[in-house]
């Protein structure tokens, strides 16, 4: 159960498996069979290729007494050099039967996925029950699930989704540091939520959001570590809700302020700069920040280098001498002072409402005035907190 390597994530290798096994075993490894051969004494040769370089925490091999199935919807899809992307499945025999199952959407989310991000990056991808400590492994084209999810069978589509949206993002697109373990699994985490966006709507998209949100403002590593925390040695530390949810929303909040044209160019942008290759937090900001022509550097700190939330403290005042109507933001607490794109809510004189989204600038104290005139004093004037990482207090 080793490989005598250089093991870290930047190290990355081309990488080849010759396995002698008992005939009968099927052997499942990183990239493309080569073929099999009988050998002396009931044994046989398997031999798989990965031509693309991967990372040591990525090659996988298994083998053991497994049923396969393909995929035949569609038959394939084109990868990233034009070849042929066929998806297997491999289960212990009892487990045939129920298949394909949860794996029926495998189609759908790989199309989904190159779609928004770009041609699938290995020769083919193979979804392995095995066992892991995890729910799933994102192997490099050959996807290890926990062996009781089979046996239930309690494996759902949205654990298949974030393990495909790794094989773009900490597959061929690696953190360079296990510091930057984020840009894996927090975008396996937007990715899966995107999934369920597509296949089960807005509403349930914005819910599944909703409660990472408050699973992030109620975690204890997320309130006291930094998102990218450099000083953490052991990187089993880091599979927590940093990397994973908060990791994931500080993508979905960027999605919220680029808006889907920019945002979207953005992923493609980065993940075609970075394929097969590595990266750090800078080059993703890097590509947005070329997208979309702001500077995002406060944004990114802000939300990736400093532990917790925001926590600003919300009031409002009206001048009738000129009809304006000013937000008031004060944040000098511990968590220090965050940008913070507010959707305000005006109520005026009359009850009519007006929704107006305003830049709150990363200061102790920022005063900032809404554009419009209200020709006698509002009612009332409400910031919504719903989507930011924030604990909104009254002023
Ligand atoms: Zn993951």
């Amino acid at each position: 159960h080793w490989i005598a390597s250089v093991d870290h994530p930047a190290d990355k290798a081309t990488v080849n498996f010759t396995v002698r096994a008992p005939a009968g075993r099927t052997v499942v490894a990183n990239g493309e069979l080569l073929g099999t051969r009988r050998l002396a004494g009931s044994r046989q040769e398997t031999r798989w290729r990965e031509t693309r370089p991967i990372s040591t925490y990525l090659m996988v091999l298994a083998a053991g007494s497994l049923a396969r199935y393909d995929l035949r919807e569609p038959d394939c899809h084109y990868g990233d050099q034009g070849q042929c992307v066929r998806q297997t499945i491999y289960v212990t025999p009892e487990n045939r039967h129920w298949l394909p199952g949860p794996f029926m959407a495998a189609g759908p989310i790989m199309t989904l996925f190159e779609g928004i991000i770009g041609p699938f990056p290995y020769e083919k991808l193979a979804h392995v029950q095995s066992t892991t400590r995890f729910g799933g492994m994102e192997n490099a084209s050959a996807i290890f699930y926990d062996g009781k999810l089979f046996d239930k069978p309690a494996l759902g589509d949205a654990t298949i989704a974030h393990e495909m949206a790794h094989q773009w993002f900490g597959d061929s697109v690696t953190e360079r540091e296990w510091a930057h373990l984020w840009l894996s699994e927090g975008f396996a985490t937007y990715f899966a939520a995107l999934w369920t966006q597509f296949v089960r709507g807005d509403i349930t998209y914005r819910a599944e959001l909703a409660k990472m949100r408050e699973a992030i403002l109620a975690d204890p590593v997320v309130s006291s570590r930094p998102v990218i925390d450099s000083t953490q040695s052991d990187p089993m530390s880091l599979l927590n809700k940093n990397s994973y949810e908060k990791g994931g929303y500080v993508l979905y909040m960027l999605r919220e302020r680029l808006g889907d044209s920019v945002f979207f160019a953005g992923i493609r942008t980065y993940y075609a700069a970075h394929r097969h290759g590595v990266a750090t937090t800078d080059d993703v900001r890097r590509a947005f920040e070329g997208v979309s022509g702001e500077q995002l550097g406060q944004y990114f700190d802000q939300w990736l280098r400093r532990p917790g939330w925001a926590e600003p403290s919300v009031g409002w005042a009206y001048d009738s001498s000129v009809g304006s109507v000013a937000v008031v933001v004060q944040q000098d607490g511990t968590r220090g002072a965050y940008e913070l794109p507010l959707m305000v809510s005006v109520t005026d004189s009359s009850g009519a409402v007006r929704q107006l989204r305003v830049t709150t600038p990363a200061a102790a104290r920022g005063t900032t005035v809404l554009p419009g005139r209200w020709p006698a004093k509002p009612r009332s004037v409400t910031v919504d907190d719903r989507v930011l990482l924030a604990r909104i207090t009254k002023l």
